[in-house]
């Protein structure tokens, strides 16, 4: 006979999905009750205004998709792309490869602005690649590319875009809740997140938001939107149908109830005290990490607080640090993809996992299992530096 799963309680400092709040769990726990249950619909409404405030939007067309990151972007591409456009994409890390991969199967011709990884998007270069493909109706990029740790100037780029009249696709995956976005102010189109990041919910929602501009677009599409399920024409009946909801599939309820309880704890903290502790947390895991003579891959004029890419020092078995992690601590690291595996180690410390127990927490299990592995350390110089930075910042 199979038993019931119980996973062990681990601390989550990976590039995501990030530790879930109690709270959270506790709320995924209550009554299942119809998704169209009047008091279920209520809660909706309060999903969306809670959503709205983290976006910083007032737009109407707010909304978390039923599935997760992945399915947002999608969302974004599907809906704003028709066969033969161009659209332009900004790559500096693995999921602009992935925005790529959505333009061209949604029949349109993918103009890639190519950085280094590490590096965040070149506005130069956007504007160059504009200039050049005037029929350009799209520009996409990520804000914060989990793979690499490093932000791009999202305000900077809209505005060079809009410019050249394109509509654009912010990746607010990793970014959300852990580092400013303006979704109004910025004057964005399309933006997409997900649940198990900064916002301290479980995997497996998106949330997304689109401007007039972008719903406009949408509206007086020449083709149909390839994907049913993805259709916001007819995802809008559920969403935006007030009293009136059409049903279009069965919504998520329990998981809904967790994002609806991750939203009201970030409006308890207040949006900008959660930019803040996220950027306090890496400050200390920063010079704790330096004093341990540790580096980063990013300059620190765009590094994330939220994702913080760690050099491996020489002779370092990288495979081996993040195994002895797991299981002699229970903490989860994660590691480099693509041109970065094997160079870096990827640190989150995102939403409810981004607080000072952690961040001392995982230096004195980083030394002792570097030093098992013979790596030059002063034991405890990484605790002093950490607590240092803390001090400084109160
Ligand atoms: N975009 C970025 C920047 C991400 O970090 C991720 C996931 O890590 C995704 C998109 C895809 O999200 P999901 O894995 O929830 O589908």
């Amino acid at each position: 006979m199979t038993n019931s799963f119980h996973p062990p309680k681990r601390i989550l400092l990976g590039p995501g999905p990030s530790d879930v709040s109690p709270r959270v769990l506790e709320a995924m726990a209550r009554p299942t009750i119809g998704h169209l249950d009047p008091l279920f619909v209520s809660m909706m409404d309060e999903v969306k205004s809670l959503l709205q405030y983290a976006l910083r939007t007032s737009n109407r067309l707010t909304l978390p998709v039923s599935a997760p990151g992945s399915a947002g972007m999608e969302t974004c591409f599907v809906n704003l792309i028709e066969p033969g456009d161009q659209v332009i994409v900004c790559q500096n890390g693995v999921f602009g490869g992935r925005m790529k991969e959505n333009v061209e199967r949604c029949g349109a011709t993918p103009i890639m602005v190519n950085d280094d990884w590490g590096d965040p998007v070149d506005p130069n270069k956007l504007e160059d690649a504009l200039k050049s493909n005037p029929e350009a109706r799209l520009v996409a990029f990520v804000q914060a590319e989990t793979s690499t740790g490093a932000e791009s100037d999202t305000q900077t780029l809209v505005e060079i875009a809009h410019r050249h009249d394109c509509l654009v696709i912010v990746d607010a995956v990793t970014a959300l809740g852990g580092t400013p976005i303006e979704t109004d102010k910025w004057s964005i189109d399309a933006i997409y997140s997900g649940s198990q990041k900064c916002l301290s919910c479980t995997p497996g929602l998106s949330p997304v938001s689109f401007s007039d501009a972008a719903i406009d677009r949408i509206q007086k599409r020449q083709h149909k939107v390839q994907s049913w399920f993805l259709d916001l024409n007819l995802v809008m009946g559920y969403w935006g149908g007030g009293a009136k909801r059409a049903y279009h599939h069965t919504a998520p309820i329990n998981a809904l109830y967790g994002l609806h309880e991750s939203l009201v704890i970030l409006q308890e903290e207040g949006l900008e005290n959660a930019w803040e502790r996220h950027q306090r947390n890496h400050e200390a895991l920063r010079d704790g990490l330096e004093a341990m003579g540790l580096s980063f891959a990013v300059h620190p004029d765009y590094r994330l607080p939220q994702l913080n890419a760690v050099q491996i020092p020489d002779g370092i078995d990288e495979a081996r640090v993040r195994m002895d992690l797991l299981k002699e601590y229970g903490i989860e690291i994660g590691a480099g993809l693509g041109p970065m595996a094997g160079k870096i180690w990827r640190i989150g410390l995102m939403g409810y996992a981004s607080n000072a127990r952690n961040v001392y927490t995982l230096l004195g299990a980083l030394e002792n299992t570097l030093a098992m592995q013979g790596y030059s350390l002063k034991h405890g110089a990484s605790f002093t530096a950490a607590h240092a930075a803390y001090e400084a910042s109160a």
